[in-house]
Formats: C-alpha cells, structure tokens, sequence
C-alpha cells in the first residue's frame, strides 16, 4: 500500500473516530468508533506489514494519527536491510610477514582493499605481489 493511500486512509479514520463522538445515541458513537478503529488498524496492519514488522503493530493505528506517526517513525526493514545489519567478520590476518621484492620494506597484503586491481609497496611505490611466497 502506498503512503498517499495509507495517508488518505488515516485521515479518514480518524475523521469517523471523531465524527463518532457526535452521534446521538450510545450505539451510535459505539458503531461509529468501533467502525472507525477497525479501519485505522486494518490500515496500520497492511502499512506495518508493508514495513517489513509484524502486523500487531498496526494495533497502534487504533490510536489514530499518533500511532500512525509512531509507525511512520519505524525504520523500514527489508531482507537488504536485515542483511547489511549482519556484522562482517574481520579477515584474518595473514601474510603479515611479507616483505616488498623491490625494498624489502614489510607489508601486509590483508591491510589493502580486496578489491583493488593492484597493491603497491608504501615505501618504493612498487607492485606488490598479493600472496607471496612466504
Ligand atoms: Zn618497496
């Protein structure tokens, strides 16, 4: 569901739960707040839902606009995000002991990007062989 919609769908609701304080009777304002809270929490259901939380959540929509703008707060969650939370292990660390062809100068093919297309000694500028020979 959209956030026009969701939007929409809660100004509704919330005008019925309102409007449902002015009804005549008892069972008029009843009907009418009971029909309204049913709306804001199918409405927070979906849109919680949508978000990636469980759709209890949406019970926070009963309250009108202040539980929608609790669950508006909510961080989305997706299986992306839920993912990038998973903390990357380190690498080991190995080949700590390599030394430079061209200086001699240590060096450590873990401390460079796994990535980058070449690796360079930081004293002499020379390419550096990603796994020597220990
Ligand atoms: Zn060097």
């Amino acid at each position: 569901m959209s956030e026009t919609k969701v939007t929409v769908l809660v100004a509704v609701g919330t005008l019925l739960q309102m409007a449902s304080f002015q009804g005549v009777t008892l069972q008029d304002k009843f009907l009418g707040l009971a029909a309204a809270t049913a709306l804001l929490i199918w409405v927070g259901w979906r849109y919680a839902g949508g978000k990636g939380y469980h759709g209890a959540w949406g019970l926070l929509g009963s309250i009108g606009i202040i539980g929608f703008v609790i669950l508006y707060l909510f961080p989305k969650k997706g299986r992306l995000n839920r993912e990038a939370v998973v903390p990357t292990k380190p690498a080991p660390a190995r080949n700590i002991h390599a030394k430079c062809p061209q200086c001699s100068a240590p060096y450590n093919p873990t401390d460079y990007q796994v990535d980058a297309q070449a690796i360079y000694c930081s004293e002499c500028k020379a390419e550096l062989p990603r796994t020597p020979a220990s």
